[in-house]
């Protein structure tokens, strides 16, 4: 490390250094399942289910705050909707990146990819709002895609509300929930979704990671150097 960032380090960053900071982590911000590290068991599951064509129409997925749950929810979004770059293209474990939904989603301002955080909107009323367009058709995508994120947070009238669409999905909805306390949803609920645990990566992948970025970064990292930082 040298000085310059030690100290920035040490007087809690100056805005040059945050920048900087968001423009890496943008850049490294996984945009496909290829780049979503540790979660294979995920990857898998719907690498298959899109090539044999039954992927779910609700998922859930679950894991400490952090772990990339909302980032998941927006790849799965891109590979369900994604049209290639020739626009021609049907649902893909590789979502292209460059089409218009892809880059819609990315930016969270697809029209046909709705998000909610239930923390904050937890009522029946919400969820009605929410919910109340399921039955038209998307407006330009493949799926019309309803992202949850602290679904737990829903009142027991809103769960409810939310079950009944979920019992009878029309076929260009899914629905994507996240949550930090899976134990709190009702069973009801769950057994309607696919679920996927996001785990925490071990340290090895991480010193792996680690080295690709810095290394495409252009910058020299020594082995043992990142295994402190993982
Ligand atoms: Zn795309």
């Amino acid at each position: 490390m040298n000085k310059k960032t030690s100290d920035s380090a040490q007087s809690g960053g100056t805005s040059a250094n945050d920048s900087a900071y968001q423009v890496l982590a943008r850049k490294y911000r996984p945009q496909k399942f290829s780049e979503l590290v540790g979660q294979d068991a995920l990857v898998r599951t719907i690498t298959n289910a899109i090539r044999e064509d039954r992927v779910a129409h609700s998922f859930i997925l679950t894991g400490v705050r952090g772990v990339g749950k909302t980032t998941t929810a927006r790849i799965i979004a891109r590979s369900l909707n994604c049209v290639g770059a020739d626009g021609q293209g049907g649902p893909t474990i590789s979502p292209c990146g460059i089409c218009e939904h892809c880059k819609a989603i990315a930016d969270s301002r697809d029209v046909d990819v709705l998000e909610m955080d239930a923390a904050s909107r937890t009522g029946v009323d919400n969820i009605r709002e929410l919910l109340d367009g399921v039955r038209y058709l998307p407006a330009s995508a493949r799926f019309k895609i309803y992202i949850i994120d602290e679904v737990h947070m829903l009142s027991i009238a809103a769960f409810n509300a939310l079950l009944k669409t979920l019992e009878e999905p029309p076929p260009h909805v899914k629905f994507i929930f996240a949550t930090t306390e899976i134990r709190k949803l009702p069973v009801t609920v769950l057994s309607r979704c696919q679920r996927f645990d996001l785990r925490r990566i071990g340290a090895e992948q991480l010193v792996a990671h680690f080295g690709s970025v810095a290394e495409s970064e252009g910058v020299k990292a020594e082995a043992e150097a990142l295994k402190l930082i993982a």
